[in-house]
């Protein structure tokens, strides 16, 4: 035990990567660029960083981590800094997006590949870092592997793989039954993985319990009925070890307070079975000790062009097997594990892909496109990404920069482009936000966008009884607010909230995620900012607005989200007029749902696909407000794009 840094407080053994150290440092020294491999949980991402900085590296500029996930950034940060008993936020910081936890003092830096990516946009050299750590990088994130194309542009090869000793534990995997090739709605698996839980607790022996699911409502959901059931064990009688005394149920997933995160990676007392129900980030990003047991949903949450109907979509989908077995893995860190996989074989062979497509080649392309164009990479065809995208796929990205004017005709980036390139949203969203600027009204969108960059603000608690009355607070708040506009209502909630005195209480009344609504009002300050900063600059694009006043918020909407209109079709149904011409319905969640009959027109923020594919937070618009706009989504010859592209 040679430095406090290189041990975990429960146990004197060192990290497997401790035995590397030196070769480590010398290694940085003496490579431009390096790659280092080694098996979760060795200590690459806290470790690594503290050697460097032990090593004098901070001398000359700050040691930047990035991490593809911000809670992983979060929680890695607070641990070095706690590990090299330092202040978080001073020595050691993360910044995310809308979170900034850093000084000037700053020399050990974590932070989201997305916000070193906008480093890069201001300062292509990086010049304030003395070495650069990208993380995760066999996770192929957008991100990430845009980064790594830019720094393979400024540096030459790899040099060297240094591999770290293997040390795992078998982990016996078993299939259920529950889960079958045709088997996809959520209520089924959660169902399943809760039994599953229960199962494990009362006839297996101690050790924590570490169940996949996909994301916040199946975690809370999974949670809740733990709760429930686990409140019902007689200790006497039901569980087989006797040792186990108890059960903690604790959830992990993105957006989670970091308090409650840190709860996750203390060791439980004593009797004390851990549950830790977590999305996909526990599979590699973060590294829980004590797991002994896994209970594998067989799904994961993830970001998808749909080229059939032209957007992203998040959808559930299956995992990979490689992703499988890196589930498993987390059963054999310390000791011999179990797996408990709730799908049948016939699932594994028939739906699970043997690796998971890298992230740029599934997801729309047109931030990172505008954000390579901004840093003079004039041919994104032929950029040197590790996989290449479809090329359709960056054809789509031109176009749609074309069709906001981000980009001119012949591929350059427009004075609006640069400008749309400063902010960390969505170009649609982000050209509506630019629009009301331009209209001297921001305070219009910047709230709008705010609700739409964090987590859905309406808590849908899944019990059908106590679904009925938050669906009925929630129409109650959109027809106070009008009632036919999901957009004005996010912005009538905002306000209202924002000068309520009892914000909290009020929210609960009303079914509305309290804290969601804390990061929206932290996330509108931000936009605002970087906006005003925007307009200080002499050429920003102000224009006069001569519409009527009721339809402003709907016009500067429409500026970004043409791209996202539908048109009445047949009974309910309405469809795309985006050259896909998809069948699409209104969600349930929106105040439109009830009121179908009245309009023909609407614009909507994103896509769900279950059974149907449906439109969420949507309003009507007149046909007149995007006549001039619509042809621009056929007229472009995305073949001139591409030629351009390539010069
Ligand atoms: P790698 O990046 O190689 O997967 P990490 O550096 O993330 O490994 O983790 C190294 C070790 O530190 C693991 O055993 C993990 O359990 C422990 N660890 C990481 N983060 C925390 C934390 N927040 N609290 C307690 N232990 C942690
Ligand atoms: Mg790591």
């Amino acid at each position: 035990k040679s430095s406090r840094s290189d041990c975990k407080e429960s146990d004197s053994e060192p990290l497997p990567i401790y035995h590397h150290k030196s070769k480590l440092v010398r290694a940085v020294k003496d490579s431009a660029f390096l790659v280092v491999t080694g098996e979760t949980g060795c200590g690459k991402t806290t470790q690594l960083p503290q050697y460097l900085y032990e090593a004098g590296f901070c001398k000359n500029g700050k040691i930047g981590i990035t991490q593809p996930r911000r809670v992983a950034a979060i929680t890695v940060a607070q641990r070095v800094a706690h590990e090299m008993r330092l202040t978080l936020g001073k020595e050691v910081g993360y910044q995310v997006r809308f979170d900034d936890c850093t000084t000037e003092e700053t020399e050990v830096k974590y932070m989201t590949d997305g916000c070193l990516l906008r480093e890069v946009l201001a300062d292509p050299a990086l010049s304030h870092y003395s070495v650069i750590v990208l993380d995760e990088v066999h996770e192929r994130s957008l991100n990430t592997d845009i980064l790594l194309g830019l720094l393979k542009k400024v540096f030459s090869n790899p040099d060297k793989a240094s591999e770290g000793r293997r040390r795992t534990f078998p982990v016996k995997c078993s299939f259920g039954s529950a889960v079958g090739p045709k088997d996809t709605e959520s209520s089924g698996y959660v169902k399943e993985v809760v039994r599953v839980a229960l199962d494990v607790h009362t006839s297996e022996m101690a050790g924590d319990i570490l169940i996949f699911l996909t994301g916040q409502n199946e975690i809370e959901r999974a949670c809740d009925i733990l709760y429930e059931k686990a409140e019902t064990i007689d200790y006497r009688f039901d569980v087989h070890d006797q040792t186990v005394e108890g059960l903690l149920i604790l959830p992990l997933y993105g957006s989670m307070p970091t308090d409650q995160q840190r709860q996750i990676f203390q060791p439980s007392s004593r009797g004390i079975r851990k549950c830790v129900v977590a999305t996909n980030i526990a599979a590699t990003s973060l590294t829980i000790t004590g797991i002994k047991y896994i209970i594998d949903s067989g799904f994961v949450k993830q970001l998808n062009h749909n080229s059939r109907i032209g957007l992203d979509i998040l959808e559930v989908v299956p995992i990979s097997k490689s992703e499988a077995q890196q589930r498993a893995g987390r059963a054999g860190r310390t000791s011999a594990g179990k797996c408990f996989r709730i799908y049948n074989n016939d699932f594994w062979e028939k739906c699970m892909p043997e690796y998971t497509v890298p992230e740029i080649q599934r997801t729309s392309l047109t931030g990172v496109v505008l954000t390579l164009k901004c840093l003079g990479v004039h041919d994104v065809i032929r950029f040197p990404y590790l996989d290449s995208p479809e090329e359709r796929f960056i054809l789509e990205a031109l176009k749609q920069l074309y069709q906001f004017d981000a980009i001119d005709r012949r591929g350059k980036v427009t004075k609006l482009g640069e400008l749309m390139v400063e902010f960390p949203l969505h170009p649609g969203l982000t050209r509506a936000v630019l629009k009301a600027a331009s209209y001297r009204c921001p305070d219009l969108m910047l709230p709008v966008a705010a609700m739409l960059s964090v987590e859905n603000i309406f808590i849908r608690p899944g019990h059908s009884q106590k679904q009925k009355e938050a669906d009925e607070r929630h129409r109650a708040l959109a027809s106070k607010s009008g009632g036919m506009n999901d957009f004005a209502t996010l912005l009538s909630i905002f306000h209202f909230c924002k000068s309520s005195e009892k914000p909290a209480a009020w929210c609960k009344e009303n079914w509305i995620h309290w804290r969601a609504l804390k990061s929206a009002f932290s996330v509108e300050t931000q936009l605002g900012e970087i906006l005003y900063r925007l307009q200080q600059r002499s050429d920003f694009p102000f224009e006069s607005f001569d519409g009527n006043e009721k339809n402003k918020l709907r016009l500067c909407l429409c500026a970004g989200y043409f791209t996202n209109v539908a048109r009445r079709s047949i009974g309910k149904a309405f469809c795309t007029m985006d050259g896909h011409g998809s069948m699409v319905h209104i969600h349930p969640s929106s105040a439109l749902f009830e009121n179908e009959k009245d309009f023909d027109w609407v614009m909507f923020n994103d896509v769900l696909v279950t059974s149907k594919v449906y439109i969420r937070t949507v309003c009507p618009i007149r046909y007149e407000w995007v006549k001039d706009l619509l042809p621009k989504l056929h007229e472009v010859d995305v073949y001139e794009l591409s030629n351009v592209a390539r010069e």
